[in-house]
């Protein structure tokens, strides 16, 4: 990650710092940010050495990460916050200490955070910089510029992809087009990537990149160089927040737009890794407390064994462990603790107990914390295993599974819909078949007892026309979660820019949504005569920000002649809404009864 400059109002920084240095007891000054056109006030900043700080409450930056779709997580009196970027990546800061965490990767800024009066104060320039965005000044004003970050080509079957990535949504037009090249515009953004790189990866030879427009509004026009007669998509996101974008070497199949979905195996550059950082044990009058500070969002599940076997661990899905492993004896009532990385993926914290005792875990916005106490358990109603959530994540759910509100209630998403055709191949379009098959397995599932809602049961935006793909699908989400659903399950047509993929992809992301998945899968794989895929964890925005267990079916390859010949068969249609209604039941049961005051 590249250093940016600081730039500030020198003499005014110069002129604050020194009234600072004099009267620490003032009031927090005030600081006017232009952000997309308007003016955010911060009203909490302190400049301590020509650096500045703004208050983790601040209301004005409250606004301006609202603005962005990150959140932060932090407590009064807690030492550590945590910033959920829409990305999404965690940034951690503790108070005290100058060094931060984006994501995996370890900074350092010239102030360390710091409590003062209940608040605590976080470096601006640094906090803006971790969510891709800069802070410029020009012309007096004082401007949030959100930046161009990543620009990748990456090898794809048949040629190549373009993924680009900022510090906002990002909006793109072809502005020009010709036989070996094209001019992408970005609005909005500025860009300190390199003005010129050559590439090489499948047709495209070269990238160039140039930032236009005004501090205020900024426009990045990137114009990608490539063989002659090479075809390319449309621009998409399609389920992902990043852009991106197929070129097709001449001769190879036309190119399609890209689901981001299609390309699993795509490197996890967005993937988040959270850190175990600290493993801190306290004895306490037959108790033993044992909490594991955790920077960023992580699944955490755990399992004890019966007696007499007497071992508990608790595994940190996704987290790396940033201390060296430790392997000791506890104290009463627990004789050893071991914490190590098991697996790539997986820290674990083992323990050994004294005899069969209670274990209590609760999770928190900065880590869990087990409570091994004396007490005998109640063997009969012990549980065995649990899980949840570590970070933003468990602010809202506080750790507690998800209850849905009406347990009868299934929602299912036709993908695409109105402006968003989704994938096409001749007369086939996705959102019309994605709707078809979405209206059978309403109609299955209403028969068998269930309610059923579908985002969108006729051929239009959910949102609006032309919306962003994140409105867009957080409409669907919003419904699911309003009334409180058992499930939502998500229907798509899959394309790729060759013919060779094909088949059934069924995608998860939250722990929830796995025994869903896995159980749609398996019917799939039951009932229909499909290469199937398995499920795959997938960062997809609409499984992602539901609060139910929630799936995304990608049903079979329109770009693939075997199963667009499938696709077109409307008996083929109703097996595969069979098929989904099966894993829909294996996974939840049958429906719950009507309640009573629907007139029995
Ligand atoms: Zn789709």
């Amino acid at each position: 990650m590249n250093r940016y400059a600081v730039r500030i109002g020198s003499l005014l920084a110069l002129a604050l710092s020194c009234l600072l240095a004099q009267a620490p007891a003032r009031a927090d000054d005030r600081l006017a940010l232009q952000f997309e056109g308007a003016s955010i006030a911060l009203t909490h900043v302190r400049t301590v050495d020509a650096v500045r700080a703004v208050a983790v409450d601040d209301p004005g930056l409250q606004e301006l990460l609202a603005k962005v779709g990150a959140t932060v997580t932090w407590q009064p009196g807690e030492r550590y916050v945590l910033i959920t970027t829409a990305e999404p990546l965690v940034v951690s800061f503790a108070v005290g200490d100058a060094r931060y965490d984006v994501g995996p990767v370890k900074q350092t800024a010239p102030l360390a955070p710091f409590e003062l009066n209940g608040r605590v104060y976080l470096p601006l320039e640094e906090l803006l910089h971790a969510m891709d965005l800069a802070l410029r000044a020009d012309n007096g004003g004082l401007f949030v510029q959100p930046q161009l970050t990543a620009l990748d080509v990456q090898a794809a079957a048949g040629g190549a992809r373009l993924v680009a990535r900022g510090g906002i949504p990002l909006d793109a037009q072809v502005s020009a087009a010709r036989d070996d090249k094209i001019v992408i515009t970005f609005d909005g953004v500025a860009s300190t990537l390199p003005p010129s790189r050559s590439v090489g990866t499948g047709p495209v030879q070269r990238i160039d990149v140039r930032t236009l427009g005004t501090t205020a509004h900024p426009q990045t026009q990137v114009t990608v160089a490539f063989t002659p007669g090479t075809l390319h998509s449309a621009p998409g996101t399609d389920d992902q927040r990043d852009f991106t974008m197929a070129f097709s070497a001449p001769g190879s199949e036309p190119a399609q737009q890209i689901a981001a979905s299609a390309n699993p195996a795509a490197p996890a550059a967005s993937q988040s890794v959270a850190q175990v950082t600290a493993v801190d044990t306290q004895p306490q009058n037959g108790r033993v407390i044992i909490h594991i500070a955790v920077s960023g969002n992580a699944a955490y599940e755990w399992h004890r064994l019966r007696p007499p076997d007497n071992r508990f661990w608790l595994d940190v899905h996704d987290a790396r462990l940033a201390i060296a492993a430790i392997d000791e004896p506890g104290s009463d009532p627990v004789t050893a603790i071991r914490v190590h990385q098991q697996s790539p993926q997986v820290v674990r914290i083992a323990l050994s107990l004294a005899g069969f005792d209670s274990v209590d875990v609760t999770p928190g916005a900065s880590g869990v914390t087990i409570t091994a106490s004396g007490a005998v358990a109640d063997e009969a109603t012990t549980l065995r295993s649990g899980s949840g959530r570590i970070g933003a994540g468990a602010v809202a759910a506080t750790g507690k599974p998800y209850v849905a509100s009406n347990p009868r209630l299934i929602v299912i998403d036709p993908g695409h819909g109105g402006s968003d055709p989704g994938s096409y191949r001749g007369e086939l379009v996705e959102k019309l078949l994605t709707l078809d098959i979405s209206k059978r397995l309403r109609d299955i599932l209403a028969a068998r007892g269930w309610q059923v809602l579908l985002t969108r049961s006729d051929d239009r935006d959910v949102y609006a026309p032309n919306d962003s793909a994140r409105d867009e699908l957080q409409a669907r989400d919003d419904l699911a979660n309003r009334n409180g659903a058992r499930a939502f399950v998500s229907v798509h047509v899959n394309a790729f820019m060759n013919a060779g993929p094909h088949g059934a992809t069924v995608y998860y992301y939250k722990p929830s949504d796995f025994a869903l998945a896995q159980a749609v899968d398996k019917r799939i794989a039951a009932e229909l005569d499909l290469k199937n895929d398995g499920v795959i964890k997938n960062k997809l925005y609409v499984i992602h920000h539901a609060d139910m267990p929630a799936t995304l079916i990608e049903t079979a390859f329109l770009s693939n002649p075997d199963d667009r010949a499938l696709l077109e068969s409307a008996q083929w249609r109703q097996q595969m809404a069979q098929a989904i209604a099966d894993g829909i039941e294996d996974y939840a049961g049958a429906p719950p009864p009507a309640s009573s005051e629907s007139g029995q």
